[in-house]
């Protein structure tokens, strides 16, 4: 299950082999560099625990045990909402979806830009402070989100959120982020979850070449505008919550 043991054909992207890195580490088979470079292979994205028969999550322990080795990049400042209202929709990059979602729904919206889904990143390897910033900045608001991460940190904070819908009803619906257990022609993850790309880029870049080679002309409905960029960008053909430059819709 695991998409990038699939996509790279590498025993050591198994999650049976990078779970066994730690033990081998403490009984001093491994030198520590060697060990981060043995984790390095997972993206998170929970495909197998779905699959796990006792249900252990790989990818979150797997973080947790990296965590104090890789120094936590700090998350952004968050930046001040523009407009009153009490619906905010979250900008990642240089997304501009939220002007249409607004006209399409009717819906008065304020607005608010991030470029690293709200600290994301800075949460999950252990930052401190990040989920009290983001429950202090958005107090009395709800979020309207296309990213899977930004949504992760605002449940975690305890911030309403909502994910936009998906945009086509004849595609085949990408759960994304450890969503429901992949069934027949869905994607276990596109290799855009987590900052993989910029830690190992061959892998990140392999997973989504395979997966757009197994879609072959079926077009997905991807409800993270961060995945529906990086499938377009490797050739997908996708529809979603995105007018990025470089994501033109099919
Ligand atoms: S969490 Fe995803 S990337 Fe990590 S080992 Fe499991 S299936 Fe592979």
């Amino acid at each position: 299950m695991c998409p990038v043991a699939v996509a790279t054909g590498a025993e050591a992207a198994t999650a049976a082999s990078m779970m066994a890195v730690p033990l081998l580490l403490e009984r001093g088979a491994l030198a520590p560099a060697d060990a981060l470079a043995g984790t390095s292979l997972c993206l998170g994205c929970g495909a197998c625990t779905a699959h796990c028969k006792v249900h252990i999550p790989v990818g979150q322990r797997l973080a947790a045990w990296r965590a104090p080795q890789v120094a936590p990049p700090p998350p952004d400042p968050l930046t001040p909402i523009e407009g009153g209202a009490r619906i905010v929709c979250v900008l990642t990059g240089s997304s501009a979806w939220s002007a249409r979602w607004s006209e399409a729904t009717g819906v008065e919206v304020a607005v608010v830009s991030t470029n690293d889904s709200l600290g994301h990143a800075a949460w999950r390897l252990g930052h401190p402070g990040v989920l009290e910033g983001v429950a202090s900045h958005f107090a009395g608001r709800e979020l309207v989100t296309g990213s899977g991460a930004v949504e992760e940190v605002a449940r975690a904070a305890g911030v309403p959120v909502r994910r936009l819908p998906a945009p086509a009803a004849d595609a085949v619906f990408h759960p994304c982020h450890a969503g429901p257990r992949p069934g027949p022609g869905q994607l276990a993850c596109c290799g855009r979850r987590e900052g993989f790309p910029e830690r190992e880029p061959d892998a990140a870049r392999m997973v989504a070449e395979e997966n757009v080679r197994l879609l072959g002309d079926v077009i997905t409905s991807c409800a993270d505008e961060e995945c529906a960029c990086w499938l377009r960008a490797h050739g997908g053909r996708v529809v979603g919550p995105t007018d990025s430059p470089g994501c033109t819709d099919v």
